[in-house]
């Protein structure tokens, strides 16, 4: 039988209209998706999120976040969407396993990080290189890293990183950071911390060794290349919507981020709807993904309420 609401991704998006909609009996579905927790179980400290007089670390709280959308009675079940029927209705997802049909669908899939796309990143990818300090910095204690980025993440995973590291330095491509001042000041005071200005990593070093022992930076302005000795290179460079499913379905901009009408959650499609860092390319922040998670259900309930004809019977 088809579900009421089925829910892509269990990030913060995902679970808090999983609250919403489990809260207005609709009885949700969420399927957890590549990364269940999302962004947030690879960030360390969360000190923004209202609630919390004290940082909370992010896996902590998606797992509260978690308990609290079963206790009011959301269903979970693992896997990915790989692809989707968008024109029936009810809407189909087909999980590999299984295919489900919902007569509304959220989609929360989030956005995964992005690579420079160098060959030899890839080639040293797990031997030095990585996206998540929070995942790997414990095994660079005492070692000297490079964190190529200059925007919130970048500096987060700068500042973490210093927990363990003798040093840490910063690659950034402009002389001017993207983060939020008090992020630069930190990083500014942290005597572990150096900054390479106008640089990109023109290759990671070294392929033939298979670990990473060094970058070579360009400077942008110059075009000069130079080596800069690392044991370890992260990147944080941003993210890219997961919404590769959707294309050719949903109107979405050139990044792919989905495109949800004017004062609603609601996409180009009848009864799909979109939240969290899928659609916002803006804000990106775990506070304002559980503010349109929260919308999206709302906006599944006045949609169900107001097309019975698709909703499946009880
Ligand atoms: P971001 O804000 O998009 O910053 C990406 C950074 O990487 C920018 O500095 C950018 O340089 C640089 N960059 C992009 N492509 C590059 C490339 N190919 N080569 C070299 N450098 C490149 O991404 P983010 O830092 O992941 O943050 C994403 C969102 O999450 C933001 O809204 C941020 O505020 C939020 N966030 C918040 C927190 C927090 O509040 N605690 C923590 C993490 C993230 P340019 O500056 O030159 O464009």
């Amino acid at each position: 039988m088809a579900e009421k609401v089925l829910i892509l991704g269990a990030g913060v998006a995902g679970l808090t209209s999983a609250i919403y909609a489990a809260r207005a009996n609709l009885n949700p579905l969420v399927v957890e998706g590549r990364e269940p927790g999302g962004q947030l179980t690879i960030t360390s400290d969360v000190e923004n999120f209202p609630g919390f007089a004290e940082p909370i670390a992010g896996p902590d709280l998606m797992a509260i976040m978690r308990r609290q959308a079963e206790r009011v009675g959301a269903r979970f079940i693992s896997g990915e969407a790989i692809a989707a029927d968008l024109k029936r209705c009810p809407l189909v997802v087909d999980l590999g396993a299984q295919k489900l049909e919902a007569a509304a669908l959220i989609i929360a899939t989030g956005a995964s990080a992005k690579w420079l796309g160098l060959e030899s990143e890839k080639r040293l990818y797990g031997k030095g290189v990585s996206a998540c300090a929070t995942c790997d910095g414990f095994f660079y204690r005492g070692k000297e890293v490079v964190v190529v980025g200059g925007g919130d993440t970048a500096l987060e995973e700068a500042l973490f990183l210093t927990n363990f590291c003798s040093k840490v330095t910063i690659v950034h491509r402009r002389e001017e950071l993207r983060a939020c001042k008090m992020l630069q000041e930190r990083a500014k005071r942290n005597k572990k911390i150096a900054f390479e200005w106008n640089s990109m990593v023109d290759e990671v070093l070294d392929s033939n060794k298979d670990i990473v022992t060094g970058v070579c930076l360009k400077d942008v302005k110059s075009g000069a290349l130079r080596e800069l000795a690392c044991d370890g290179i992260f990147i944080a460079i941003g993210h890219t919507p997961n919404t590769g499913i959707f294309r050719g379905q949903l109107e979405m901009d050139d990044q792919g981020y989905i495109r949800t009408l004017k004062a609603s959650m609601s996409t180009t499609v009848e009864g799909v709807f979109a939240a969290g860092d899928c659609q916002d390319h803006v804000y990106r922040q775990a506070i304002t993904a559980a503010g349109s998670g929260c919308m999206a259900a709302i906006d599944v309930e006045r949609y169900l309420s107001s097309q019975r004809f698709c909703v499946p019977e009880a």
